[in-house]
Protein backbone atom coordinates (compact mmCIF):
# COMPACT_ATOMS: atom_id res chain seq x y z
CA UNK A 1 0.00 0.00 0.00
CA UNK A 2 2.85 2.66 0.86
CA UNK A 3 4.57 3.73 -1.90
CA UNK A 4 8.02 2.27 -0.80
CA UNK A 5 7.36 -0.85 -0.24
CA UNK A 6 6.79 -3.40 -3.01
CA UNK A 7 4.98 -6.77 -3.45
CA UNK A 8 7.97 -8.66 -2.68
CA UNK A 9 9.89 -6.80 0.38
CA UNK A 10 11.50 -4.05 1.11
CA UNK A 11 12.58 -1.14 -0.95
CA UNK A 12 14.12 1.56 1.25
CA UNK A 13 15.84 2.94 -1.31
CA UNK A 14 12.34 4.38 -2.47
CA UNK A 15 11.88 5.92 0.74
CA UNK A 16 10.98 9.44 0.46
CA UNK A 17 13.84 11.39 1.36
CA UNK A 18 11.41 13.95 1.83
CA UNK A 19 9.53 11.86 4.82
CA UNK A 20 9.57 13.07 7.98
CA UNK A 21 8.30 9.66 9.81
CA UNK A 22 8.35 5.30 9.40
CA UNK A 23 7.32 2.71 10.53
CA UNK A 24 9.98 0.46 10.63
CA UNK A 25 8.91 -3.19 10.60
CA UNK A 26 11.11 -5.90 12.04
CA UNK A 27 11.05 -9.54 9.51
CA UNK A 28 12.91 -11.33 11.57
CA UNK A 29 10.73 -10.34 15.05
CA UNK A 30 7.73 -11.50 13.11
CA UNK A 31 9.32 -14.73 11.64
CA UNK A 32 10.47 -15.34 15.43
CA UNK A 33 6.79 -15.12 16.40
CA UNK A 34 5.34 -17.37 13.77
CA UNK A 35 7.90 -20.10 14.50
CA UNK A 36 6.80 -19.65 18.13
CA UNK A 37 3.48 -19.80 17.82
CA UNK A 38 3.57 -22.83 15.65
CA UNK A 39 5.72 -24.96 17.98
CA UNK A 40 3.25 -24.02 20.35
CA UNK A 41 -0.23 -24.93 18.24
CA UNK A 42 1.81 -28.02 16.97
CA UNK A 43 -0.44 -27.74 14.00
CA UNK A 44 -0.37 -26.16 10.76
CA UNK A 45 -0.83 -22.50 10.62
CA UNK A 46 -2.43 -19.96 8.73
CA UNK A 47 -0.61 -16.25 9.14
CA UNK A 48 -3.62 -13.53 9.50
CA UNK A 49 -2.68 -10.63 7.06
CA UNK A 50 -5.96 -8.87 6.76
CA UNK A 51 -6.17 -5.14 7.28
CA UNK A 52 -2.33 -4.62 5.42
CA UNK A 53 -1.12 -7.48 7.86
CA UNK A 54 -2.59 -5.35 10.92
CA UNK A 55 -0.86 -2.50 9.44
CA UNK A 56 2.62 -4.09 8.70
CA UNK A 57 2.39 -4.08 4.94
CA UNK A 58 0.49 -7.25 3.52
CA UNK A 59 3.38 -8.65 0.73
CA UNK A 60 6.59 -8.50 3.20
CA UNK A 61 4.31 -10.11 5.85
CA UNK A 62 2.81 -12.88 4.05
CA UNK A 63 6.34 -13.96 2.40
CA UNK A 64 8.01 -13.28 5.48
CA UNK A 65 5.12 -15.88 7.48
CA UNK A 66 5.56 -18.43 4.57
CA UNK A 67 9.30 -18.37 4.84
CA UNK A 68 8.41 -18.94 8.95
CA UNK A 69 6.51 -21.96 8.07
CA UNK A 70 2.60 -21.17 7.09
CA UNK A 71 0.77 -23.11 5.11
CA UNK A 72 -2.15 -20.81 4.81
CA UNK A 73 -2.65 -17.06 4.60
CA UNK A 74 -5.67 -15.87 5.83
CA UNK A 75 -8.09 -12.75 5.15
CA UNK A 76 -11.48 -10.91 5.60
CA UNK A 77 -12.24 -9.33 2.37
CA UNK A 78 -12.48 -10.99 -1.23
CA UNK A 79 -11.13 -8.04 -2.32
CA UNK A 80 -7.65 -7.83 -0.06
CA UNK A 81 -7.56 -11.94 -1.34
CA UNK A 82 -7.48 -10.79 -4.72
CA UNK A 83 -4.67 -8.31 -4.15
CA UNK A 84 -2.75 -10.96 -2.01
CA UNK A 85 -2.77 -13.78 -4.55
CA UNK A 86 -1.19 -11.39 -7.34
CA UNK A 87 1.79 -10.71 -4.87
CA UNK A 88 2.19 -14.48 -4.48
CA UNK A 89 2.20 -15.08 -7.73
CA UNK A 90 4.48 -12.23 -8.81
CA UNK A 91 6.56 -13.61 -6.11
CA UNK A 92 6.93 -16.98 -7.64
CA UNK A 93 5.09 -18.79 -4.70
CA UNK A 94 3.72 -21.87 -6.74
CA UNK A 95 -0.56 -21.68 -6.60
CA UNK A 96 -2.20 -25.19 -5.07
CA UNK A 97 -3.15 -26.21 -8.35
CA UNK A 98 0.57 -26.40 -9.45
CA UNK A 99 1.80 -28.10 -6.89
CA UNK A 100 0.50 -31.46 -6.91
CA UNK A 101 2.91 -32.26 -3.36
CA UNK A 102 0.50 -30.62 -1.41
CA UNK A 103 3.20 -28.09 -0.50
CA UNK A 104 1.68 -24.79 -2.11
CA UNK A 105 -0.01 -22.37 0.22
CA UNK A 106 -3.17 -21.62 0.57
CA UNK A 107 -5.95 -18.50 1.28
CA UNK A 108 -8.84 -18.55 2.61
CA UNK A 109 -11.09 -15.21 2.50
CA UNK A 110 -13.68 -14.75 5.17
CA UNK A 111 -16.15 -11.92 3.99
CA UNK A 112 -17.78 -12.52 0.37
CA UNK A 113 -19.65 -9.49 -1.50
CA UNK A 114 -23.71 -9.85 -1.76
CA UNK A 115 -24.42 -11.08 -5.21
CA UNK A 116 -27.61 -12.86 -6.61
CA UNK A 117 -26.54 -15.95 -8.88
CA UNK A 118 -26.94 -14.28 -12.03
CA UNK A 119 -24.49 -11.79 -11.32
CA UNK A 120 -22.29 -14.15 -9.93
CA UNK A 121 -22.05 -16.03 -12.95
CA UNK A 122 -21.11 -13.14 -15.07
CA UNK A 123 -17.71 -13.62 -16.76
CA UNK A 124 -16.24 -10.20 -14.58
CA UNK A 125 -17.91 -11.64 -11.40
CA UNK A 126 -15.25 -10.82 -8.24
CA UNK A 127 -17.07 -14.39 -7.46
CA UNK A 128 -15.85 -15.51 -10.77
CA UNK A 129 -12.16 -13.58 -9.91
CA UNK A 130 -11.87 -15.73 -6.53
CA UNK A 131 -11.78 -18.95 -8.39
CA UNK A 132 -10.12 -17.68 -10.82
CA UNK A 133 -7.44 -17.09 -8.01
CA UNK A 134 -7.24 -20.23 -6.23
CA UNK A 135 -8.91 -18.66 -3.37
CA UNK A 136 -10.64 -21.08 0.01
CA UNK A 137 -13.77 -19.19 0.25
CA UNK A 138 -16.25 -19.18 3.71
CA UNK A 139 -20.14 -19.62 3.13
CA UNK A 140 -22.46 -19.12 6.16
CA UNK A 141 -25.90 -18.95 4.24
CA UNK A 142 -27.73 -20.38 1.96
CA UNK A 143 -27.48 -17.19 -0.89
CA UNK A 144 -23.91 -17.37 -0.86
CA UNK A 145 -24.07 -20.90 -1.53
CA UNK A 146 -26.06 -20.01 -4.74
CA UNK A 147 -24.29 -17.00 -5.59
CA UNK A 148 -20.56 -19.65 -5.34
CA UNK A 149 -22.32 -22.53 -7.01
CA UNK A 150 -23.26 -20.29 -9.68
CA UNK A 151 -19.86 -18.89 -10.58
CA UNK A 152 -18.63 -22.08 -10.11
CA UNK A 153 -20.80 -23.57 -12.89
CA UNK A 154 -20.04 -21.03 -15.13
CA UNK A 155 -16.55 -20.87 -14.33
CA UNK A 156 -16.62 -25.05 -15.10
CA UNK A 157 -14.78 -25.18 -11.63
CA UNK A 158 -15.34 -26.74 -8.03
CA UNK A 159 -14.99 -23.90 -5.28
CA UNK A 160 -13.60 -25.04 -1.98
CA UNK A 161 -15.38 -23.84 0.76
CA UNK A 162 -15.24 -23.65 4.41
CA UNK A 163 -18.26 -23.83 5.99
CA UNK A 164 -18.19 -21.58 9.28
CA UNK A 165 -20.97 -21.58 11.73
CA UNK A 166 -22.14 -19.62 14.75
CA UNK A 167 -20.89 -21.22 17.75
CA UNK A 168 -21.71 -18.36 19.93
CA UNK A 169 -19.74 -15.14 18.58
CA UNK A 170 -23.73 -14.49 16.81
CA UNK A 171 -21.28 -12.57 14.28
CA UNK A 172 -20.82 -14.60 11.09
CA UNK A 173 -21.95 -17.46 10.26
CA UNK A 174 -24.77 -20.66 9.79
CA UNK A 175 -27.04 -21.00 13.19
CA UNK A 176 -27.73 -24.16 14.46
CA UNK A 177 -31.57 -24.02 13.64
CA UNK A 178 -30.32 -23.04 9.54
CA UNK A 179 -27.44 -25.26 9.52
CA UNK A 180 -29.69 -28.61 8.04
CA UNK A 181 -30.91 -27.08 5.11
CA UNK A 182 -27.69 -25.24 4.48
CA UNK A 183 -25.65 -28.51 5.18
CA UNK A 184 -28.26 -30.44 2.67
CA UNK A 185 -28.03 -27.80 0.19
CA UNK A 186 -24.12 -28.00 0.32
CA UNK A 187 -24.29 -32.09 -0.58
CA UNK A 188 -26.47 -31.18 -3.29
CA UNK A 189 -23.70 -29.05 -4.70
CA UNK A 190 -21.11 -31.40 -3.97
CA UNK A 191 -22.77 -34.30 -5.54
CA UNK A 192 -23.40 -31.56 -8.35
CA UNK A 193 -19.22 -30.82 -8.61
CA UNK A 194 -19.83 -27.20 -8.13
CA UNK A 195 -18.37 -26.91 -4.79
CA UNK A 196 -16.27 -28.98 -2.25
CA UNK A 197 -16.71 -28.54 1.59
CA UNK A 198 -12.82 -29.08 2.72
CA UNK A 199 -12.95 -27.08 5.62
CA UNK A 200 -15.54 -26.92 8.86
CA UNK A 201 -14.89 -23.72 10.94
CA UNK A 202 -16.09 -20.81 13.88
CA UNK A 203 -14.36 -18.35 15.68
CA UNK A 204 -14.31 -17.69 18.93
CA UNK A 205 -15.62 -15.01 21.08
CA UNK A 206 -14.24 -14.52 24.44
CA UNK A 207 -10.82 -16.81 24.38
CA UNK A 208 -8.84 -14.12 26.30
CA UNK A 209 -10.88 -15.45 29.07
CA UNK A 210 -9.55 -18.51 30.04
CA UNK A 211 -11.82 -19.11 33.14
CA UNK A 212 -15.29 -17.61 31.69
CA UNK A 213 -16.43 -21.12 30.40
CA UNK A 214 -17.32 -19.94 26.93
CA UNK A 215 -14.26 -21.74 25.10
CA UNK A 216 -16.17 -24.96 26.16
CA UNK A 217 -19.79 -23.75 25.00
CA UNK A 218 -18.31 -22.89 21.54
CA UNK A 219 -16.66 -26.15 21.36
CA UNK A 220 -20.02 -28.17 22.09
CA UNK A 221 -21.83 -25.91 19.69
CA UNK A 222 -19.35 -27.01 17.36
CA UNK A 223 -19.44 -31.05 17.85
CA UNK A 224 -22.95 -30.42 17.42
CA UNK A 225 -22.21 -28.75 14.02
CA UNK A 226 -20.03 -31.63 13.29
CA UNK A 227 -22.80 -34.20 13.19
CA UNK A 228 -25.28 -32.57 11.29
CA UNK A 229 -22.73 -31.78 8.60
CA UNK A 230 -21.48 -35.22 8.96
CA UNK A 231 -24.89 -36.82 8.93
CA UNK A 232 -25.91 -34.51 5.95
CA UNK A 233 -22.99 -36.65 4.14
CA UNK A 234 -20.58 -33.61 3.98
CA UNK A 235 -16.65 -34.98 5.07
CA UNK A 236 -14.79 -31.07 5.94
CA UNK A 237 -11.30 -32.43 6.67
CA UNK A 238 -10.17 -29.22 7.98
CA UNK A 239 -11.36 -28.15 11.57
CA UNK A 240 -10.70 -24.41 12.79
CA UNK A 241 -11.55 -22.89 15.47
CA UNK A 242 -8.36 -21.02 17.17
CA UNK A 243 -6.96 -17.29 16.25
CA UNK A 244 -4.09 -16.37 18.36
CA UNK A 245 -6.11 -16.23 21.98
CA UNK A 246 -7.58 -19.78 21.58
CA UNK A 247 -4.00 -21.28 19.91
CA UNK A 248 -2.59 -20.05 23.58
CA UNK A 249 -4.97 -20.31 26.17
CA UNK A 250 -7.16 -23.04 24.46
CA UNK A 251 -5.41 -25.93 23.92
CA UNK A 252 -8.49 -28.16 22.65
CA UNK A 253 -9.44 -25.62 20.05
CA UNK A 254 -6.66 -25.96 17.96
CA UNK A 255 -8.00 -28.73 15.91
CA UNK A 256 -6.49 -28.97 12.31
CA UNK A 257 -5.60 -25.48 11.44
CA UNK A 258 -4.98 -22.38 14.08
CA UNK A 259 -5.51 -18.66 12.46
CA UNK A 260 -3.17 -16.34 14.35
CA UNK A 261 -2.72 -12.36 13.77
CA UNK A 262 -2.21 -10.34 16.52
CA UNK A 263 0.78 -12.72 17.86
CA UNK A 264 2.27 -13.05 14.65
CA UNK A 265 2.96 -9.07 15.17
CA UNK A 266 4.56 -9.99 18.08
CA UNK A 267 1.28 -8.50 20.43
CA UNK A 268 -0.44 -10.45 23.12
CA UNK A 269 -4.44 -11.05 22.35
CA UNK A 270 -4.88 -9.76 25.77
CA UNK A 271 -1.99 -8.74 28.07
CA UNK A 272 -4.11 -8.44 31.20
CA UNK A 273 -3.80 -12.47 30.71
CA UNK A 274 -0.49 -12.71 29.86
CA UNK A 275 1.85 -10.06 28.13
CA UNK A 276 3.45 -10.15 25.00
CA UNK A 277 7.38 -10.58 26.79
CA UNK A 278 5.72 -13.15 28.71
CA UNK A 279 5.13 -15.23 25.57
CA UNK A 280 8.09 -14.63 24.17
CA UNK A 281 6.78 -12.50 21.13
CA UNK A 282 9.05 -9.96 19.71
CA UNK A 283 6.46 -6.30 18.81
CA UNK A 284 7.43 -6.17 14.50
CA UNK A 285 6.31 -2.72 14.43
CA UNK A 286 8.07 0.73 15.78
CA UNK A 287 6.93 3.98 14.84
CA UNK A 288 8.86 6.99 14.97
CA UNK A 289 9.58 10.35 13.33
CA UNK A 290 11.84 13.23 13.98
CA UNK A 291 11.48 16.15 16.04
CA UNK A 292 10.98 19.32 13.54
CA UNK A 293 11.06 22.21 15.57
CA UNK A 294 11.59 23.07 19.54
CA UNK A 295 10.62 25.94 21.33
CA UNK A 296 10.33 27.69 24.80
CA UNK A 297 7.31 28.70 26.24
CA UNK A 298 6.16 30.50 28.96
CA UNK A 299 4.28 29.36 32.33
CA UNK A 300 0.46 29.49 31.70
CA UNK A 301 0.70 28.87 28.19
CA UNK A 302 -1.98 26.75 25.96
CA UNK A 303 -0.63 24.14 23.98
CA UNK A 304 -2.88 23.18 20.60
CA UNK A 305 -6.50 23.38 19.33
CA UNK A 306 -9.24 24.14 22.66
CA UNK A 307 -6.15 25.22 24.79
CA UNK A 308 -6.80 22.05 26.51
CA UNK A 309 -2.79 21.68 28.22
CA UNK A 310 -1.15 24.74 29.80
CA UNK A 311 2.22 24.77 30.57
CA UNK A 312 3.23 24.08 34.36
CA UNK A 313 6.39 26.26 34.61
CA UNK A 314 8.64 27.98 31.74
CA UNK A 315 8.40 25.51 29.16
CA UNK A 316 10.50 23.06 26.64
CA UNK A 317 7.98 21.58 24.01
CA UNK A 318 8.69 19.74 20.45
CA UNK A 319 6.44 19.29 17.61
CA UNK A 320 5.70 16.11 15.83
CA UNK A 321 4.78 15.22 12.64
CA UNK A 322 2.29 12.70 12.96
CA UNK A 323 -1.17 12.89 13.71
CA UNK A 324 -5.17 11.82 13.75
CA UNK A 325 -4.41 11.26 9.89
CA UNK A 326 -1.71 9.07 10.32
CA UNK A 327 -3.79 6.71 12.84
CA UNK A 328 -2.25 8.69 16.40
CA UNK A 329 -5.70 8.30 17.91
CA UNK A 330 -7.25 11.83 19.05
CA UNK A 331 -7.76 9.96 22.38
CA UNK A 332 -4.11 10.34 23.01
CA UNK A 333 -4.25 13.90 23.71
CA UNK A 334 -2.56 14.89 26.55
CA UNK A 335 -1.92 11.26 27.45
CA UNK A 336 0.09 9.19 24.78
CA UNK A 337 3.92 8.16 25.56
CA UNK A 338 6.83 9.41 23.38
CA UNK A 339 10.69 8.17 23.66
CA UNK A 340 13.15 10.67 22.75
CA UNK A 341 16.60 9.44 23.30
CA UNK A 342 16.41 8.31 26.77
CA UNK A 343 13.78 10.06 27.68
CA UNK A 344 9.95 9.14 28.45
CA UNK A 345 7.37 11.76 27.79
CA UNK A 346 3.47 12.54 26.60
CA UNK A 347 1.72 14.32 23.97
CA UNK A 348 0.67 17.48 25.58
CA UNK A 349 -2.20 19.34 24.11
CA UNK A 350 -4.77 17.81 21.44
CA UNK A 351 -3.44 15.46 18.45
CA UNK A 352 -4.20 17.10 15.41
CA UNK A 353 -4.68 15.80 12.06
CA UNK A 354 -0.67 16.12 11.08
CA UNK A 355 0.97 16.61 13.90
CA UNK A 356 1.51 17.02 18.14
CA UNK A 357 3.19 18.76 20.18
CA UNK A 358 5.41 16.73 22.99
CA UNK A 359 6.68 18.09 26.76
CA UNK A 360 10.35 18.17 26.68
CA UNK A 361 10.34 19.61 30.50
CA UNK A 362 10.98 22.64 32.44
CA UNK A 363 12.91 25.60 31.11
CA UNK A 364 14.04 26.61 34.35
CA UNK A 365 15.03 25.14 37.54
CA UNK A 366 13.98 25.97 40.83
CA UNK A 367 16.59 28.71 41.37
CA UNK A 368 15.03 30.27 38.27
CA UNK A 369 18.40 30.22 35.90
CA UNK A 370 17.78 28.66 32.85
CA UNK A 371 18.02 25.25 31.81
CA UNK A 372 18.96 24.05 27.90
CA UNK A 373 16.44 22.09 25.82
CA UNK A 374 16.82 18.46 26.72
CA UNK A 375 16.37 17.65 22.22
CA UNK A 376 17.49 18.95 19.69
CA UNK A 377 15.27 19.48 15.89
CA UNK A 378 15.94 16.34 13.91
CA UNK A 379 16.51 13.81 16.88
CA UNK A 380 14.35 10.64 16.52
CA UNK A 381 11.39 10.50 18.76
CA UNK A 382 9.51 6.96 19.34
CA UNK A 383 6.06 6.62 19.18
CA UNK A 384 5.48 2.67 20.36
CA UNK A 385 8.25 0.21 19.21
CA UNK A 386 9.84 -3.03 21.33
CA UNK A 387 11.44 -2.31 24.26
CA UNK A 388 15.13 -1.71 24.60
CA UNK A 389 16.47 -4.54 26.14
CA UNK A 390 19.74 -2.38 27.04
CA UNK A 391 17.32 0.04 28.72
CA UNK A 392 18.95 3.04 26.90
CA UNK A 393 16.09 4.23 24.62
CA UNK A 394 12.86 4.65 25.89
CA UNK A 395 10.09 3.46 24.05
CA UNK A 396 6.69 3.08 24.51
CA UNK A 397 4.93 -0.33 23.74
CA UNK A 398 1.88 -0.15 21.91
CA UNK A 399 0.33 -2.11 24.84
CA UNK A 400 0.93 1.29 26.96
CA UNK A 401 -0.38 3.09 23.92
CA UNK A 402 -3.50 1.27 23.98
CA UNK A 403 -4.30 1.36 27.76
CA UNK A 404 -3.67 5.51 27.10
CA UNK A 405 -6.35 5.29 24.25
CA UNK A 406 -8.98 3.05 25.93
CA UNK A 407 -8.48 0.52 23.05
CA UNK A 408 -6.66 -2.35 22.11
CA UNK A 409 -3.02 -3.22 20.60
CA UNK A 410 -4.92 -4.35 17.57
CA UNK A 411 -6.85 -1.10 16.65
CA UNK A 412 -3.38 0.52 17.63
CA UNK A 413 -1.16 -1.14 14.97
CA UNK A 414 -3.93 -1.44 12.77
CA UNK A 415 -4.84 1.94 11.92
CA UNK A 416 -1.18 3.21 10.79
CA UNK A 417 -2.05 5.64 8.42
CA UNK A 418 -1.03 5.00 4.33
CA UNK A 419 1.06 8.11 4.63
CA UNK A 420 3.59 6.34 6.53
CA UNK A 421 6.36 4.39 4.76
CA UNK A 422 6.61 0.74 6.06
CA UNK A 423 10.70 0.22 6.03
CA UNK A 424 11.45 -3.12 6.13
CA UNK A 425 14.82 -4.61 8.63
CA UNK A 426 15.52 -8.12 9.69
CA UNK A 427 15.51 -11.18 7.76
CA UNK A 428 14.48 -10.51 3.95
CA UNK A 429 14.45 -7.65 4.33
CA UNK A 430 16.93 -6.77 1.38
CA UNK A 431 19.35 -5.25 3.52
CA UNK A 432 19.45 -3.20 6.69
CA UNK A 433 17.84 0.00 7.00
CA UNK A 434 20.23 2.21 8.61
CA UNK A 435 17.98 4.58 11.46
CA UNK A 436 18.80 8.13 11.11
C1 LIG B 1 -8.85 -11.45 12.71
C2 LIG B 1 -9.22 -12.86 12.77
C3 LIG B 1 -8.30 -13.83 13.22
C4 LIG B 1 -6.98 -13.47 13.85
O1 LIG B 1 -7.22 -13.09 15.18
P1 LIG B 1 -6.02 -12.75 16.19
O2 LIG B 1 -6.69 -12.55 17.49
O3 LIG B 1 -5.41 -11.49 15.66
O4 LIG B 1 -5.07 -13.88 16.14
C5 LIG B 1 -8.66 -15.15 13.12
N1 LIG B 1 -9.86 -15.53 12.63
C6 LIG B 1 -10.78 -14.62 12.22
C7 LIG B 1 -12.08 -15.08 11.72
C8 LIG B 1 -10.50 -13.26 12.30
O5 LIG B 1 -11.43 -12.38 11.90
Amino acid sequence: MSSTTTETGPDRSALPAAATSRAVIDLEAVAHNGRLLAQTAGVPWMAVVKADAYGHGLGPIALTALSAGASWLGVAQLAEALTLRALLDEAGVARPVEEPSGQAPRVLSWLLPVMDPARAACEDSPLRAALKADLDLSVSTLSQLEALAAAARAQATTARLHLKVDTGMSRGGAMAEDLPALAAALRRAVDEGAVDVVGLWSHLSRADEPTSGSTEEHLVRYRQAERIVCEAGLTPSIHHLAATGGLLWHPEARMDLVRAGIGLYGLSPDPSVTTGAELGLRPAMRLESELVQVKRIDVGQAVSYGGTWSAPTDRWVGLVPLGYSDGVPRAASSTGPVGIGGMMTAIVGRVCMDQVVIDLGPAQDETGSSLPAPAQVGDTTVLWGAPDALGQEAVPTVDEWAQACGTINYEIVTRLGARIPRCYVGAGAGGDYARP
